[in-house]
């Protein structure tokens, strides 16, 4: 039965049939079944991420992406926008990377202002080979308005590359790559996407295949020309998670012509209002409410969260801890995915009792 008692905000449920595809006979990543298997999944990715752009698939989690991204599109100096712990990430990798990195930095539970992002280009005038955004920022559960940073961004500079993270949104959230004139944008299949985690999917604009044909040292596993090489020709550089490949392929399926993008977005944005208007009475929303986003929902209980997340376990429901900053004072209830509206209506009601006594 497809009933959900796992609301972490990533990994997320996976209904019983997708994980069923994962146990099919293997095939060999060079063989005419691969190729098709990977020209369905390829065809699939675009109305995803709405684009006619190229579309990869990688063998990594969403931090490979992160890194990748970075990797093949800047050799010198980027801006990152940070509002919480994983738009943080990106500043980590960058300096690992050797790359100069300036911060436009924005409190934990608020969304990243386009007019500040604005401000930041028109009074540092330098050139940024990159700006890092995060669509989703799962730890503080705020979505940023990527269109509009976007938007900002390519008016201050036409080949600023716009790198941007929807680990936990797409799928979930609307993504317009084309439309929001996006350079890179990637998901791990963990999060809104529903399979388990092992595979990453990521939009590359020419703009940005561009760029990577001019940065010298981009490391092996992660060049983008290699994936734009091998899916020419309906092809992965190296040999891929096959089984997370029947899965994607059934679950894109499942998305696209089952329940439909629009229909998922819907079912998304109830699972957030439904949890916020159950958990109102005992719970602040912990981060501003015009950007609470449709896949996780980060809360501040009137009790010790972490004995409330306890006492679900105990009921046989998995809640998400708080993250970094916001470990002690915060859980998180992931709602994203497959999770049926049914199901969380149930934990909720059951969450209700722990966390009011
Ligand atoms: N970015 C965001 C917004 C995330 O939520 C996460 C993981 O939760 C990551 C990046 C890292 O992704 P992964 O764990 O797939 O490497």
């Amino acid at each position: 039965m497809n009933d959900c008692r796992f609301f972490v905000p990533g990994p997320t449920w996976v209904r019983p049939e997708i994980l069923e595809e994962m146990t099919r006979p293997m095939i060999g990543h060079r063989s005419a079944e691969f190729k098709d298997l990977f020209r369905k999944i390829i065809a699939d990715l675009k109305p995803l991420f709405v684009t006619t752009q190229d579309t990869f698939v990688a063998t990594c989690s969403g931090t490979g992406l992160m890194e990748a991204s970075l990797a093949n599109c800047a050799t010198r100096r980027v801006l990152i926008t940070t509002c919480g712990a994983f738009s943080d990430r990106w500043a980590a990798i960058a300096e690992s990377l050797g790359l100069e990195v300036d911060r436009l930095e924005t409190p934990w539970g608020t969304a990243v202002d386009p007019d500040a992002l604005a401000d930041h280009l028109a009074s540092r005038r330098v050139h940024y080979d990159a700006v890092t955004l995060t669509h989703n920022e799962t730890s503080t559960g705020v979505t940023n308005d990527v269109a509009s940073l976007a938007r900002v961004i390519r008016e201050g500079s036409s080949d600023t590359l716009i790198l941007v993270d929807a680990v936990s949104s797409l799928a979930g959230i609307p993504v317009l790559f084309d439309e929001w004139g996006l350079d890179v944008c990637f998901a791990s299949v963990q999060k809104g996407i529903a399979l388990p985690p092992g595979i990453t999917v990521v939009a590359v604009s020419q703009q940005a295949l561009a760029r990577a044909a001019k940065t010298p040292y981009r490391g092996t596993y992660f060049d983008f020309l290699q994936f734009k090489k091998h899916a020419d020709t309906d092809g992965v550089p190296t040999t891929p998670s096959i089984p997370h490949f029947y899965a994607l392929a059934a679950q894109l399926d499942a998305i696209l012509r089952r329940e439909t993008l629009n229909a998922r977005f819907e079912r998304h944005e109830a699972m957030r209002d439904l949890t916020i208007l159950k958990t109102s009475t005992y719970a602040k929303l912990a981060s501003d409410p015009k950007h609470a986003s449709a896949t996780v929902t980060a809360l501040a209980p009137v009790k010790d969260p972490e004995l409330i997340r306890s006492e679900m376990k105990k009921r046989g429901f998995t809640l998400g801890s708080g993250y970094g900053d916001w470990k002690a004072s915060t859980f998180r209830i992931g709602h994203m995915g497959d999770i049926p509206l049914a199901s969380l209506e149930t934990m909720l009601d059951v969450l209700t009792e722990v966390a009011r006594t």
